[in-house]
């Protein structure tokens, strides 16, 4: 299927059936499988207070493999932990980019204390690894000091990526760019567009953004095909939109639990490799602390052949 523009609404996705946390995944889609290397959008909250018995969102040391996490919060404080041994506090406007390469586990905890607020507001985001990346050593990266200017009238923040003379130092493996627009009540910005990108800009904040004049509403993925389209958007109350872009991934993937793969083989082989780490660690997934404990197992693999996705033109 080609389109130009779609409106990619939510769907609604327990993280784990423990916490019962919902979040709103607009990527994958049906229509839209990928944005550039994009492969994967969460958007959750805000949420405040506790769900479950437990505060904010905290979720277990569980595995990835040929992908980068991209971890974005708009309220709230989370600590990541990882089986390189990296330990990270993230707070607004911080960027957590991890690359997990061949393999890596890692856990993310919500903090509440009384230096931080008891809500949670956050994108959890995928980007595909190309396959001459995809078996590299996994490494983890935090950046406090994202490129951040007024553009029209909007506060940019630059996750990946250049934007209008602006580069984050985030390390990318394919061409892309990822910002977080903040506009004030009243704002038009004009998004210039590189012709060989694709965009889509989620809307994290905001109940009358229009893009290009069209209504899109808060939680909901505006897609927008290669072609160098203008992009117009536009709110009168004030809106936080999240822009992310790149050139259309050449690759089929195949995409199962938290891994990236190539074959139904590898996928099968991934989910092996995590399964037999579980109870000590592993070489693959070394065994690292953390106050959540036990790790999460892979569900089972179903009885199908997995359906790869990739390039939807
Ligand atoms: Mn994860």
């Amino acid at each position: 299927m080609s389109v130009t523009a779609a409106t990619l609404s939510p769907r609604l996705v327990k993280l784990t059936p423990r916490t019962g946390i919902e979040v709103r995944r607009t990527l994958p889609h049906r229509d839209v499988r990928m944005i550039g290397a994009w492969c994967f959008v969460d958007h959750y909250g805000p949420l405040s207070g506790e769900v479950n018995g437990e505060a904010g969102m905290s979720i277990a040391a569980h595995p990835h493999t040929g992908l980068q996490t991209v971890t974005w919060l708009l309220e709230g404080k989370v600590e990541h932990r990882d089986s390189i041994g990296s330990v990270q506090e993230i707070n607004p406007g911080e960027l957590n980019l991890m690359t997990a390469g061949r393999g890596i586990a890692h856990s993310e905890m919500s903090l509440v204390d009384s230096h931080s607020s008891s809500v949670m507001h956050g994108v959890q985001l995928w980007i595909a690894l190309p396959d001459a990346a995809r078996q590299m050593t996994p490494t983890f990266e935090h950046h406090g000091d994202l490129p951040r200017f007024n553009f029209q009238g909007a506060e940019i923040r630059l996750l990946m990526g250049d934007f209008e003379g602006h580069r984050s130092t985030a390390t990318l493996f394919s061409p892309l760019i990822g910002a977080e627009i903040s506009l004030p009540a009243g704002t038009t910005i004009d998004i210039p567009t590189r012709p060989d990108f694709e965009y889509g800009l989620l809307i994290l904040e905001g109940d009358d953004v229009t893009v290009n004049g069209e209504g899109v509403a808060r939680g909901s993925l505006r897609y927008l095909a290669t072609g160098g389209l203008p992009v117009s958007l536009a709110s009168a109350r004030g809106a936080r939109v999240l822009l992310i872009g790149g050139e259309p991934f050449p690759e089929e993937i195949l995409m199962w639990w938290n891994f990236i793969g190539r074959s139904q083989e590898e996928i099968i082989a991934m989910r092996e490799q995590w399964q037999s780490s579980l109870l000590t660690g592993s070489e693959s997934y070394p065994a690292f602390a953390d106050s959540l404990g036990a790790r999460i197992p892979a569900p089972e693999m179903p009885n199908i052949r997995l359906e790869p996705r990739g390039p939807q033109r």
